[in-house]
């Protein structure tokens, strides 16, 4: 027998209005799920229920869905990447610390566990994981109690640095071959876990790491498998210039003549396109591309907005037609501040307050992250749909006056009102408690793990500095003279 669970008398519901394809709020009503399933959403339920949740302070939510991160890695980067960027690399940071900084596979399993619990403690049920093959990774998200869509990343070179400006590529074509057949295997053998959370995601690495072979033949193994298939692209100045020296063409418009845009297709992050303020290419034809083929876009506002850069802008792209969905890319994963984060941006950009609002920015949150992975049973809450649901505490003093709650959670709230997440029916985190994983221990397996990879940072450096040099703190420490090299 399933089990059945009615939140009573739930005081907002953000339910999904099929008719008109849009979430609304239903103020006052009952949410019911049975096993991974929910049965009803609306008024009121006559039914019997196994459990029942007062819902009298509270607004249930649909799970948000993360369109792309990179939990193996990003939670050792906290204290080190957030004011790290090279000027002379049009102030991208990647390319340098991606050389020079690499947690170890020991510490990369605890990075996973501490990134997953940051996603449900700020109510994300779902999950697009971009990270190299490491052992244990299908047990790993099956425990987590996320819906994790696996996407084993590959390519046919890596970059490195010989100086602090050019970026420079080692190939190595049958490594990238040899990636594209294990990510498929790993994602044949995650969409068959009996837990039934896991699903996979092809995806070629950059656009600028893997050859043209490769990309046409992981779109085609997307294609055969139906799945969708992400790749980083227009990420960067230095990635927009390798291209027009290889191909004479954006990224975007590389892609789009590869045949690699499609409606299955996610890039992350399609910020620098051919009429970006910081190009300024002579063609306007990327987002026209980008609307033409039915490409997603995987939205992360945080890594590109500390190096001063952001997408020109979200409320353009929607107007255009593009489907975006939210992504947290780096620590903290928290798409709740990732949403205040574009809002705002978008209208810095655009210096227009209409150009989006936070409703625009929660369905792309929901849904559009959903639908770019194909999938409509996720990011609503409506009878027939997955039961991955997220309980709001309205009576949190940062959520009150609670009149507008998704406004009170986007700007105030966020995880601090987040009470209770359930993901495919099953209770997994609450009262800032994650009941799947041990969040403390690994806390100290990434904080030893970053200690290990800011002392093996000269050995990789290309020019040997040290952690610190590369990467000062924000305060000097007490006693020492040295000068710092962040501008006062
Ligand atoms: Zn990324």
């Amino acid at each position: 027998m399933t089990s059945t669970t009615c939140i009573r008398d739930a005081a907002c519901i953000v339910a999904w209005d099929a008719a008109n394809h849009r979430h609304a709020y239903l103020m006052g009503g009952d949410v019911v799920f049975s096993g991974d399933t929910l049965s009803f959403v609306g008024r009121h339920y006559d039914g019997a229920a196994d459990t029942t949740i007062d819902g009298s302070n509270l607004m249930v939510m649909p799970g948000l869905v993360n369109l792309h991160s990179h939990p193996s890695t990003e939670p050792f980067f906290r204290g080190v990447r957030e004011e790290h960027g090279v000027p002379s690399m049009y102030m991208s940071g990647l390319y340098e610390r991606s050389v020079a900084m690499q947690p170890d596979p020991e510490a990369r399993k605890a990075g996973k566990q501490v990134a997953f619990c940051e996603m449900l403690l700020s109510g994300i049920t779902s999950v697009a994981d971009l990270s190299g093959i490491d052992e244990g990774w299908i047990d790993l998200a099956a425990q987590s109690g996320l819906r994790v869509f696996l996407a084993p990343s590959y390519a046919s070179s890596r970059w490195y640095l010989e100086n602090g400006w050019a970026l420079k590529y080692r190939w190595d074509e049958p490594a990238g071959r040899r990636g594209l057949d294990a990510a498929l295997a790993l994602i044949d053998q995650a969409a068959s876990h009996p837990c039934g959370r896991l699903a996979g995601i092809v995806s070629p690495a950059q656009i600028d790491t893997c050859t043209t072979d490769l990309l046409r033949d992981s779109f085609a193994a997307a294609e055969a498998r139906d799945l969708p298939l992400t790749v980083h692209c227009a990420q960067s100045v230095n990635e927009f210039q390798v291209m027009i020296d290889r191909h004479g063409k954006s990224p975007v418009q590389f892609a789009r003549d590869l045949g690699i845009l499609s409606p299955r297709t996610v890039l992350g992050h399609a910020l620098f396109i051919d009429d970006h303020s910081w190009i300024r290419w002579h063609t306007h034809s990327d987002l026209a591309a980008l609307v033409d083929t039915g490409t997603n876009v995987a939205h992360c506002p945080s890594p590109f907005a500390r190096y001063g850069h952001t997408l020109e802008d979200f409320g353009r792209y929607r107007r255009a037609g593009v489907n975006l969905g939210i992504g947290t890319d780096v620590a903290p994963h928290n798409v709740i501040e990732e949403m205040r984060l574009a809002a705002i941006l978008a209208r810095v950009a655009a210096r227009d307050i209409t150009t989006t609002s936070v409703g625009t920015l929660f369905h792309a949150a929901t849904v559009g992250g959903a639908e770019a992975l194909g999938r409509n049973d996720i990011g609503r809450l409506e009878a027939g749909a997955k039961a991955d649901l997220v309980l709001v505490d309205l009576g949190n003093p940062w959520m009150r006056p609670a009149r507008d709650p998704i406004r009170s959670l986007v700007f105030t709230g966020a995880d601090r009102a987040v009470r209770t997440v359930f993901v495919h029916g099953t209770k997994v985190m609450e009262n800032g408690r994650v009941l799947t994983m041990d969040h403390a221990a690994a806390l100290e397996a990434v904080t030893e793990g970053q200690q290990r990879m800011l002392r093996d940072a000269p050995s990789r450096d290309w020019a040997g500095r040290t952690a610190e040099e590369i990467s000062p703190l924000s305060l000097p420490i007490f006693g020492r003279n040295e000068a710092s090299s962040l501008r006062q």
